[in-house]
């Protein structure tokens, strides 16, 4: 039993050095396995439990938090790429370790796509699964929600299928490997479809109402089967003028697949070299700048507006994510608001507000906080997974649940041009923003992404001495 895990098909590598996608982590952990079978991984959790070594799972290494990471033992599943897709009904068998870039065109081929998505293509099923993954719907819940059973390794060893329902099924969906290591992932599929999706200009503080109520706000998200916002905080030339993005779309017939020109991919690394540049400026030599960028960048995309294009339902979902950057994500209540005149308050509506406010007051305009902020949403009902940032909030708010309540999702992007330590200022910033959402009820961090919490448990550990170091300040 000594020697178990020199039984594997590949030995365990030895302090690998793992990145995440922005390259603001370094984690090296003592060993990383890539098991091949689900014994292989029941082997390596009970030799972990023998040898009193903690275990965590791990994808791609892409999530911009710490949740994956660890100093002792990794698992990936890389090897875990197998599909299958059951003739007689439309779901998908998917192995953990598959890559939503390659499993999109696979279900493709098979006439299938999966309701919801993120805008990253580079993240495992198994990490889709046991993340908070989530697209922008008010008609469908967070991705994990299309699973509809998995098989998972316990810390014991044991191998188990569940099914939505079960206890362990809705411990594990989005429960970032707390419970076990999932393996497979069986998704309730759609068939194959395609989006129309249209950007154009419109004004954030539209959809706030005297009373917070939420309804603007909410009616828009169920405007269109898709709809997402990206706000530019910075001077308008009057006070109705456009300063967000509003992007919805709607299904359409599949069309053929996008083709990834060379003339593409060098566009947008020249747009990316000059958003670094233009924002290196702004981030560490004229701060007060960053809100006349950010109404700049704005018009300058506001002049190809109305746009609209046809894609495959997974490639509209995605998107073209920039460089490196620090984010944070919270979600926020939006429930449906009552057929009466009067609702009571949304969070989501009463914390969009606080954060305008914020963003045109003077203390705002000093962060200089980068655009845009993205802006989400997430339907309540079709998952009821314990863990889950949008799982049901009508108990805690003390309102009846109904069918279409939503949560709201906040994202504010902070880039790093050039790959440098963000300044304590936007630390600063995010202590705020987050106690926006603490002192809400029924508010919840992404668990992916860096919350503030997050870093400071590790951040003697894994956060580079000048991001640590401005963390502790705050
Ligand atoms: C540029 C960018 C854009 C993004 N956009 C979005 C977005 O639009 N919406 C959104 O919700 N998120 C978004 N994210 C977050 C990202 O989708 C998630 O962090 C995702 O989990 C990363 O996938 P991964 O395979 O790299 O997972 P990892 O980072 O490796 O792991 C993520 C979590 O899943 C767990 N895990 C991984 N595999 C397994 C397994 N087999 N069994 C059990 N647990 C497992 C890990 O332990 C960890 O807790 C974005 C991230 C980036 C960098």
């Amino acid at each position: 039993m000594a020697d178990a895990v020199e039984t594997l098909t590949h030995p365990p590598e030895a302090h690998p050095k793992l990145r995440n996608w922005s390259s603001t982590y370094n984690v090296s952990p003592e060993l990383l396995f890539h098991p091949t079978t689900n014994d292989e991984v029941a082997l390596i959790l009970k030799e972990a439990g023998r040898k009193g070594k903690k275990v965590r799972a791990v994808g791609l290494h892409n999530s911009p938090g710490p949740i994956w990471h660890s100093n002792q033992w990794l698992i990936s599943l890389r090897h875990f790429t197998h599909s299958s897709f059951p003739s007689t009904s439309r779901t998908a068998i998917l192995g953990a370790g598959l890559s939503l870039r390659d499993a999109n065109p696979l279900l493709a081929s098979h006439g299938l796509s999966l309701p919801t998505l993120g805008s990253l293509p580079d993240v495992t099923v198994g990490a889709c699964f046991s993340g908070p993954d989530h697209g922008s719907s008010a008609f469908h819940s967070i991705s994990a929600g299309a699973a509809k059973a998995v098989t998972i390794v316990l810390p014991t060893g044991e191998v188990r299928r569940v099914e939505r329902g079960d206890e362990l099924f809705r411990a594990a969906g989005a429960g970032a490997a707390a419970v076990g290591i999932v393996t497979e992932v069986e998704f309730e599929c759609e068939e194959a479809f395609g989006l129309e999706f249209t950007m154009s200009r419109t004004r954030l503080e539209d959809y706030l109402d005297d009373d917070d109520s939420g309804r603007k706000l909410w009616e828009l998200a169920r405007s269109s089967e898709y709809v997402k916002l990206w706000y530019y905080p910075g001077p308008t030339p009057t006070s109705s003028s456009p300063n967000t993005v509003l992007w919805r779309a709607s299904r359409c017939p599949m069309p053929p697949p996008q083709q990834n020109t060379l003339y593409t991919r060098l566009s947008s690394q020249f747009t990316h070299l000059i958003h670094a540049t233009a924002f290196f400026i702004t981030t560490y030599l004229f701060p007060f700048l960053q809100p006349w960028l950010n109404a700049s960048g704005y018009w300058l995309l506001a002049g190809t507006m109305p746009k609209t294009q046809r894609l495959r339902s997974y490639e509209a979902q995605y998107m073209d994510c920039g460089y490196w950057q620090l984010v944070d994500e919270w979600s926020a209540p939006l429930p449906a608001p009552s057929s009466s005149a009067k609702s009571p308050p949304a969070p989501a509506a009463q914390i969009l507000r606080q954060l305008i406010t914020f963003f045109a007051s003077p203390e705002g305009k000093r962060v200089g906080m980068h655009a845009p902020m993205e802006l989400r949403f997430s339907r309540v009902k079709g998952e009821d997974f314990f863990l889950s940032p949008a799982a049901s909030y009508g108990e805690l708010l003390g309102r009846e649940e109904k069918e279409e309540d939503l949560v709201m999702w906040f994202e504010p992007i902070i880039y790093r041009p050039l790959n440098l330590p963000t300044p304590s200022r936007f630390y600063t910033f995010l202590i705020s923003f987050e106690s926006l959402f603490r002192s809400r009820p029924a508010s919840r961090p992404h668990w992916t992404k860096p919350t503030l919490t997050l870093l400071r448990i590790r951040a003697n550990q894994d956060v580079r001495p000048g991001e640590a170091g401005a963390v502790e300040e705050g």
